[in-house]
């Protein structure tokens, strides 16, 4: 007897008929001698609308508080999606993150999962029934609610794939699968048939919002089968898979946009040692995450240091630079948050060249200013204005020949 994973996102349950489609699915592979353990989201919106509750009440809601009140969301679905399980004849049981022993650590609204108790849900499947478990959460070490970050489903889906050793885990969501550029931004976009590990979970930490990147590092780690599928139809939509020699034929898979990040330039720093490590030290101090980092060579014994950080910690950011701006002895620190983060990807750059140039040429010839760059193994990233970026991604997609055939 198989086990599959079967997660499906917000839009896979929106309404009545997507619960009752999905519950179909889950009954249908039952029938076909498997255990079934699926995964489901919050309805359409619900989460946005859950956030936006808060809002309406302060801007700086408790983050505990914050858990309590969208995990709601995912709640609700799995008992929507039981009943509809139930209606097709099949036994099923819903549960939340904290019913089935999901334990994460306690940061809320980013908490990761430490570990999963799964003997409950295997003496549920083993009496028959299809299990139905709310994605997105699960329970610190003192009770507390917590939430997986945006996305989060789909690291409850593949954590419970890994520890149960599942033949497959399918993601069921609104495309056809993963493809070359997020489809409903650049239409000519190509769905890929399979994507190496690494590929998907750059891509995803770059912006590509199609599966979380922590579920990606999860399944990587674990080796767990996975599939990005359509909800709306049978295709088998993409394989994430370990890379295969030929993968690398393959120079480019993907290019993604993100307009996540922000820009902070410091200028006129005396140029000595330990100017760089303190300013770092106080942004680390304030937990906030740093990504591209450019510092000039010193001319005239000042030099500029550059960096990113997520649009959200921007502020954090500032108050903490400004609070040692006389200490460092900066003659002017500000920021810019209309940028964003283009990046192309791809397992076969390791064994190309010419990217970048390539890269770099389309940019140049459509007249998009470079203000960044960052590169590892597989990616090229350069911040860009973000009122061009639409237009930068359509013109990359093309330059590397991601389009349709
Ligand atoms: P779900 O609610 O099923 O979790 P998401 O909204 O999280 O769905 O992810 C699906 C969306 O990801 C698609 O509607 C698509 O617009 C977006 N997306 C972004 N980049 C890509 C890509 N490269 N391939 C496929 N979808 C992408
Ligand atoms: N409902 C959560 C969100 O919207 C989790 C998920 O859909 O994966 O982010
Ligand atoms: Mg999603």
């Amino acid at each position: 007897m198989g086990l599959i994973v079967q997660k499906f996102g917000g839009s896979s349950v929106a309404d009545a008929e997507k619960i009752k489609a999905a519950a179909q699915r889950a009954v249908q592979a039952a029938r076909e001698d498997n255990h079934v353990v699926v995964v489901v989201s919050a309805r359409g919106q619900t989460t946005d609308q859950l956030f936006g509750l808060a809002n309406e009440i302060t801007d700086k809601p408790s983050n505990r508080e914050l858990d309590m009140l969208v995990s709601t969301g995912e709640q609700m679905s799995t008992a929507l999606m039981a009943m509809a399980i139930h209606a097709l004849g099949h036994d099923a049981i819903s549960f939340t993150g904290a019913q089935v022993g999901i334990v994460t650590d306690s940061h809320h609204t980013k908490a990761r999962i430490l570990k999963i108790d799964t003997k409950k849900i295997r003496e549920e499947l083993d009496s028959g029934k299809i299990v139905v478990v709310a994605g997105y959460q699960g329970v610190d070490a003192y009770n507390n609610i917590t939430t997986l970050g945006r996305g989060g489903s789909d690291a409850t889906a593949v954590a419970l794939a890994a520890l149960l050793k599942a033949d497959l885990c399918d993601i069921f969501t609104d495309v056809e699968g993963i493809y070359t550029a997020d489809p409903r931004v650049v239409p000519e976009a190509r769905k890929l048939d399979r994507i190496s590990y690494d590929e998907i979970l750059e891509l995803a930490s770059l912006g590509t919002k199609v599966v979380q990147a922590r579920s990606i590092e999860f399944a990587k780690k674990y080796n767990v089968p996975l599939r990005v599928r359509p909800c709306f139809n049978n295709s088998d939509g993409t394989i994430i898979c370990q890379e295969a020699k030929d993968m690398e034929e393959v120079v480019v898979s993907g290019v993604t946009v993100t307009k996540d990040e922000a820009k902070v330039i410091i200028r006129g720093i005396p140029d000595r040692p330990g100017l760089a490590a303190r300013i770092f030290k106080e942004i680390a101090r304030n937990n906030v995450n740093v990504d591209m980092i450019i510092q000039n060579i010193g001319t005239h014994g000042h030099a500029n240091i550059t960096f990113t950080v997520p649009r959200a910690e921007l502020d954090d950011a500032m108050s903490a630079l400004h609070g040692i701006q006389q200490e460092i002895s900066a003659r002017e620190i500000s920021s810019d948050s209309n940028v964003a983060k283009l990046s192309v990807v791809g397992i076969g750059m390791r064994s190309h060249c010419g990217i970048a140039e390539k890269m770099f040429q389309t940019l140049a010839d459509e007249e998009v200013n470079i203000q960044m760059i960052s590169t590892s193994e597989i990616k090229i990233s350069c911040i860009i204005d973000e009122a061009q970026s639409k237009r930068a991604l359509k013109a990359i997609h093309k330059a590397f020949d991601l389009g349709k055939k």
